[in-house]
């Protein structure tokens, strides 16, 4: 924790919590950014989304999503049960809301591994608590050597999901950040830094107000 007085322990609690919400074509690395980001700083919290999609080889439930079926996820919109939620590849994505206010009322930060739709949702719902930092890709060409690597996708998926890829990319420009992923250290290193330095905003830290008219009565 750096020793700022503003970010650290002592005021946990007191300090908002931030909403980082990172989006991206898939592929370009966020998810392992995000992961990152996350074991770097204990404070942060990462949001798990629900999905209506099948679980891929690895992904484990309530780590990576939490996989349900379509009756499940129309059940809980219904309900009310959600930040958010979009159709992305034909599947329902959603943020469940339960976790993120209790996460944010303990003053903790959570990161959203989300695409434009669900970006542009949260800073509606919270516009002064959500930072939207939007992860570039040096190419397309490296997003379908990635995709073909996976070996898991057919030359049409493969194809769906690089059109996929360039309507996410168009949305770029609704973002407060873009960090360039052409270098993976250097990009995680930019994201801490945006991390850091919107922790230490003024509407982030109400108890200001208080400590300032005391400060102001000492002479
Ligand atoms: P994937 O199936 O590759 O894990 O994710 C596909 C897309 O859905 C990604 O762009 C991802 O960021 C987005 N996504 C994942 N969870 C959510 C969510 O809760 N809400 C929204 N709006 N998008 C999501």
């Amino acid at each position: 924790m750096s020793g700022d007085g503003l970010s650290g322990p002592v005021f946990r609690g007191r300090r908002r919590g931030l909403m980082l919400v990172l989006s991206s074509p898939s592929g370009a690395g966020k998810t392992t950014l995000s992961k990152r980001l996350i074991s770097l700083n204990p404070d942060l919290v990462l949001s798990i989304s629900a999905t209506t999609r099948a679980p891929r080889p690895g992904e484990v439930e309530g780590q990576d999503y939490y996989f349900m079926t379509p009756k499940e996820f129309e059940e809980k919109i219904a309900a009310g049960e959600f930040f958010e939620w979009a159709k992305v590849f034909d599947h329902y994505y959603g943020t469940p809301k339960a976790p993120i206010e209790e996460a944010l009322d303990e003053g903790r930060d959570v990161v959203f591994d989300i695409d434009w739709q669900g970006a542009r949702s949260l800073a509606k719902e919270a516009p002064d608590d959500v930072v939207r930092v939007f992860i570039l890709p040096p190419s397309l060409a490296l997003l379908r050597d990635r995709l073909k690597k996976r070996k898991q996708d057919s030359d049409d998926i493969i194809k769906s999901r690089m059109n996929r890829a360039k309507s996410e990319i168009e949305h770029w420009n609704e973002y407060d950040y873009v960090v360039l992923n052409d270098d993976f250290s250097r990009a995680l290193e930019k994201l801490s830094e945006i991390l850091h330095a919107e922790r230490l905003k003024r509407v982030r830290h109400p108890w200001l107000e208080g400590f300032v008219e005391e400060l102001m009565k000492e002479e």
